[in-house]
């Protein structure tokens, strides 16, 4: 089931950022990433970290990254924005900060200056969905917001994230009768 929502008001920023190999993945935690506003709700920005292969499947196509934005309220309530990743082309500047903290041996941590915002997709619309933290602990209520765009990298920034954590997603899992909300972007004319 479809139905329109609408798009989320995203104000990501340059922060400093704590980075830490946790053992699953690398974890980036801004100071002040900036905030997510959805439904009426403003989250902070938390942590991010990545997924190789995606986590999420659409129209049967996974991709080789996905990046998690992790983003809570004071009173703990948690809204996941899924990036997915695709190889094509030169090298894209805006992830080069964040792909040099992959190299960060495991258990240590290390310190970065992330633009958050330039991150994203141009394209805001996304699918939306009430779902679980695909990690543990499975917390359940988390808001999802997956961008329908994809953005583009170059193969070796992939292959830079893969050779950090390869196959440290979780298995598709069915939607059991979900509800999915793709935004209506006001900056695109049809999906
Ligand atoms: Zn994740």
């Amino acid at each position: 089931m479809l139905a329109d929502a609408p798009d989320p008001v995203i104000q990501y920023g340059d922060s400093a950022a704590s980075v830490v190999n946790n053992g699953h993945t690398i974890q980036a935690s801004p100071a002040r990433g900036g905030t997510i506003s959805v439904s009426g709700t403003t989250y902070a920005l938390s942590q991010i970290h990545f997924h190789a292969p995606s986590e999420h499947v659409v129209n049967g196509n996974s991709y080789p990254v996905e990046v998690h934005f992790v983003n809570t309220t004071a009173d703990g309530k948690v809204a996941v924005l899924g990036v997915f990743l695709t190889p094509g082309g030169a090298d894209n500047p805006a992830w080069d900060s964040y792909i040099k903290t992959l190299a960060t041996p495991k258990s240590l941590s290390e310190s970065a200056k992330i633009n958050f915002a330039s991150l994203l997709p141009a394209d805001r619309s996304t699918f939306r969905y009430g779902g679980s933290l695909t990690t543990p602990p499975c917390t359940e209520g988390v808001s999802w917001l997956v961008f329908t765009t994809a953005v583009q990298v170059s193969q070796q920034q992939i292959d830079a994230f893969v050779h950090a954590y390869d196959h440290n997603n979780r298995p598709v899992e069915p939607l059991d009768g979900r509800t999915i909300t793709i935004d209506h972007s006001t900056t695109k004319a049809a999906h």
